[in-house]
């Protein structure tokens, strides 16, 4: 899906009130009747459906003529304009660059506020891959039976702000969060390359055992990334330094599968450097080991994960987003793979893939066969802590 900035200045004021319209109908309505987005808009009938044909033409609505009555939906297109929009007006956003990348869950683009510094605007598109675990578990949607796509991205994106923000002042190496307006995030540009990236490295040691530390450091502070890997893994071109990102799919370490979270998170950077660095280490960090140490920086007395919550994350409402993220991971674990971001050459995925198969055997922590998320999960021997 294109962004297209170029549209954002001439969308006229009439436009955009029936616009909004079709963005205030979707909230009870899949299609939301055009009689609806008359009455929403409250301008006079002809005008409407002129202004909605111009904002079809460019993609911003889509049309749908159902047996009942005729409709309009909102696209990603119409819902990109809202938030841009959205931003433009509070001068957090002046330009749109280039995009640098289509994860399977947002799309990425360089933009530039009004003194032309460069910044990332994050677009969620939760739903696009996985519409399935929001269809079966229609029933958490509870009034909002439409528009599921929309409303998870939104959730997603004030979810991962409110974290970003929180992780940021406590001095975790994460971009600083800028704005949020429905579905986007925008934050401060890394130039950097993803782990992923990374060819060789003089001591994989050292970064291995900072990736580690920061996974202490996180649940220290009362939480889990949830999805700590190569492609969400910055490292900073001028210091080598790591920079994560990504947090969507946080969890508090008070999840009832916190355990499963933590120790798959340890897992891939132990994989991901036993396979590209052919560095391994019997040092590292045990979930049950952590509560009971002490850290330099005090961060055990921290509970992010509630100051999260006091910061106006509404975690009633977000209840529906944690239990498409609980889904996700199961579908997932379902399809057998964790990390498979379609960056990377054939011929290294292929690579990896026979290693992968060689690895399962020996692997401590596999899914469950009928691969679901387990409830709970034994510790083994506590072999070594970080
Ligand atoms: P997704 O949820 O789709 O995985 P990510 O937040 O992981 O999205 O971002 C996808 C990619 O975009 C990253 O791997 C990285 O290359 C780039 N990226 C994201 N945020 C930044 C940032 N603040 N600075 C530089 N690059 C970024
Ligand atoms: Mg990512």
């Amino acid at each position: 899906m294109k962004l297209d900035a170029t549209d954002l200045r001439y969308v006229t004021s009439d436009e955009f009130r029936v616009l909004t319209a079709v963005e205030m109908g979707s909230k009870n309505h899949e299609i939301v009747p055009t009689v609806l987005i008359v009455k929403i808009s409250g301008l006079r009938n002809g005008g409407v459906n002129k202004l909605l044909g111009s904002l079809a033409k460019r993609n911003l609505v889509s049309r749908v003529q159902n047996a009942r009555y005729d409709g309009y939906r909102l696209t990603y297109g119409g819902y990109d304009y809202l938030a841009m929009r959205a931003m433009s007006k509070r001068d957090s956003v002046y330009s749109v660059g280039n995009q640098i990348g289509v994860g399977k869950e947002s799309d990425i683009y360089i933009v530039a506020d009004k003194d032309g510094n460069e910044l990332v605007l994050k677009l969620h598109r939760l739903g696009r891959i996985s519409f399935r675990a929001i269809k079966t578990k229609r029933d958490y949607m509870g009034k909002r039976k439409s528009a599921s796509w929309m409303y998870m991205s939104r959730l997603g994106a004030e979810k991962e702000f409110a974290f970003m923000k929180v992780l940021h002042e406590y001095n975790f190496p994460v971009p600083r969060p800028i704005d949020q307006a429905r579905h986007c995030i925008l934050m401060e540009f890394i130039d950097a390359y993803p782990l992923r990236q990374v060819a060789d490295l003089p001591s994989p040691g050292a970064l291995y055992s900072t990736l580690m530390d920061i996974i202490v450091r996180f649940a220290r502070a009362g939480l889990i990334h949830g999805d700590f890997n190569e492609f969400n893994i910055l490292i900073r071109r001028d210091t080598g330094e790591p920079v994560v990102i990504d947090f969507p799919q946080m969890v508090s370490t008070s999840h009832k599968n916190a355990e499963w979270y933590f120790n798959r998170d340890v897992e891939c950077i132990r994989r991901f450097f036993k396979r590209r660095f052919r560095y391994e280490s019997n040092i590292y960090p045990r979930f049950r080991s952590i509560k009971s140490e002490k850290s330099t920086d005090g961060s055990e007395e921290w509970h992010l994960d509630l100051v999260v919550c006091a910061s106006g994350y509404d975690k009633g409402e977000h209840k529906v987003l944690e239990e498409y993220m609980d889904n996700l991971q199961k579908e997932k674990a379902e399809a057998g793979s964790d990390d498979d971001e379609n960056s990377g050459s054939e011929e290294e995925e292929e690579e990896e893939e026979e290693e992968e198969e060689e690895e399962e055997e020996e692997e401590e922590y596999s899914e469950d066969e009928d691969g679901e998320v387990p409830d709970d999960r034994e510790g083994e021997d506590e072999k070594a802590s970080v």
